[in-house]
């Protein structure tokens, strides 16, 4: 067993060590053993950070765009260079498998960095002839940014943020989740590696309470990006609002797969095990609802186990392993308590519902197996609150309008994905739903240009291509009398 890594905060291009002296421990979920010593940061560390990104903010800003996107890029490269280590660290850090941080968090870490500094290259702002005059709009970049982020896909949705902020002129203080900060520890060395400006990237770790709540509060943090749960955002709106900040945020959701009989039935039942269990359940757009009509509902049931059935589930680090461990142990205890209450509800437990038997050092992981659920009410707890886990409810609908009723009956809106061959209804319901983000026959199909986010409790605001250029900038008319 290696001994924990230190981790330490990016201020300024330095790695220092938090004022408070006190560090939390991180422990690996597939093991259970700490795999990194974490800071404990205080107001005080947000402070230094701020400073030092308010500083590099005059020059940052000021620097031609090209000379950003040259950053960017040289950011990139060198991820790519480190991607085995980064994916290696990600899986360790989360308990996703390996597979999954190889092929799809790293790499579109990477691509966000490239993406950004091609999109920031090719922008170009609007111009508005009007009788006499000329109005043209120009970009400002914003100032210090505050980006907070999740532990579900670390390096992925820390990197959305990082790349669009400081491509358009503005520095940054980031705070990663404290269950899962390797990735982003590694993100700091890597600018530091790069021999990017100092201060324009800083790096805070530590509690939400403490280090995130002080980058929210802190008067010279002038736009706050946040994705995370519903709760939370609630109060970084609440303390943000007031002092006028830009803000983002990238909440919770609930998202419904809505499948009709004339699917084409393999590629539906593919697509429900995929949207509803790709890392373990913990993507706040997996499909945790699935409807679907009467007459294949019995048929698409027994598929859809069978298929979920098949995933290998256990130790990370093993290239087949489909399904991983969960984040941490409170959080399997909090999905646990859902397939409890499941019960009390009155669902039958079609599939998992227990912890995976594993031996050796995967013995106390926080693993539990893929689970499904039926014969609940779609509008009972269990089918309607975010669980954030491998577990899925499966509901039997008679008509669109009820699939729809269902679908848009809960307080969130991010997500959905409807599978049909009728292309009719295909685009009715899309335009019918609650939802942020709809896919047609498919899950998860990203395209870095198109808006990102959700409505209602899913969050307020779009990221994502010219939406991302668009919140880290400030747009300027100017109007110019001919
Ligand atoms: P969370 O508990 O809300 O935490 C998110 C981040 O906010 C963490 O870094 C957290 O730090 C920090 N934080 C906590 N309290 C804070 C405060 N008062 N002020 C500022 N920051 C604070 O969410 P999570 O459990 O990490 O992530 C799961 C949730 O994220 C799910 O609800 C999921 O749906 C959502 N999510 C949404 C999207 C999207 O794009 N819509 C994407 C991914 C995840 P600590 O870790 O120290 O508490």
């Amino acid at each position: 067993m290696s001994e924990p890594i230190i981790l330490h905060n990016y201020v300024g291009g330095e790695f220092i060590a938090p004022s408070t002296g006190l560090y939390l421990e991180n422990p690996e979920p597939a093991v259970g053993t700490v795999l990194s010593h974490v800071p404990k940061s205080a107001a005080e560390d947000v402070k230094a950070a701020v400073d030092a990104a308010k500083t590099a903010f005059v020059d940052w800003s000021a620097r031609p765009y090209t000379e950003r996107a040259d950053w960017l890029d040289k950011v990139a490269n060198r991820l790519e260079e480190r991607l085995d280590e980064l994916a290696l660290m990600e899986s360790r850090d989360t308990g996703k498998p390996i597979k999954l941080a190889k092929t799809i968090d790293i790499p579109r870490s990477i691509s966000n960095f490239r993406f950004f500094a091609g999109a920031v290259r090719h922008d170009a702002t609007e111009c508005h002839n009007m009788a006499g005059a000329i109005n043209y709009t120009l970009r400002k970049p914003v100032g210090v940014a505050g980006l907070i982020t999740p532990w579900n896909l670390p390096l992925y949705l820390l990197s959305w943020k990082v790349a669009p902020a400081l491509a358009m002129g503005n520095t940054i203080v980031a705070k990663p989740s404290e269950v899962t900060p390797m990735t982003a520890a590694l993100l700091a060395d890597v600018f530091h590696e790069v021999g990017a400006p100092a201060g324009i990237f800083n790096l805070v770790h530590g509690l939400g309470g403490d280090a995130g709540q002080a980058i929210v509060e802190h008067p010279d943090v002038k736009l706050v990006s946040f994705t995370g749960g519903t709760a939370t955002g609630r109060r970084v709106a609440a303390t943000a609002a007031p002092m006028f900040k830009k803000l983002s945020l990238e909440l919770g959701g609930k998202n419904p797969t809505v499948i009709f009989a004339d699917a084409d039935f393999d590629d539906a039942v593919q697509g429900a095990a995929r949207a509803g269990f790709a890392n373990q359940g913990q993507i706040c757009l997996c499909g945790s609802r699935i409807l679907v009509e009467r007459p294949i509902y019995d048929k698409f049931v027994d598929a859809l186990v069978k298929q979920v059935a098949s995933l290998k589930v256990g130790n990370p680090s093993d290239p087949d392993t489909d399904v991983g461990s969960l984040v941490s142990l409170p959080h399997r205890e909090k999905v646990e308590s859902y397939v409890a209450l499941a019960k009390e509800e009155g669902g039958t437990i079609a599939l998992g519902g227990m912890r995976p038997e594993l031996d050796g050092e995967h013995a106390n992981g926080a693993f539990l197996l893929p689970t499904i659920v039926t014969g609940l009410d779609a509008n009972c707890r269990t089918s309607t609150e975010e669980i954030f886990g491998p577990v899925v409810t499966v509901h039997p609908f008679d008509t669109e309008e009820e699939a729809l009723a269902i679908a848009n009956g809960v307080q969130y809106g991010l997500a959905a994905s409807v599978w049909t061959s009728d292309l009719k209804r295909a685009h009715r319901f899309s335009a019918a739903l609650d939802s942020g983000m709809v896919w047609v026959n498919t899950w998860l199909l990203r395209d870095l240009r198109v808006p990102f986010g959700g409505m209602k409790d899913s969050g307020v605001g779009r990221e994502g291509g010219k939406y991302s250029l668009g919140f880290f900038s400030e747009a300027r008319n100017v109007c110019i009398k001919l």
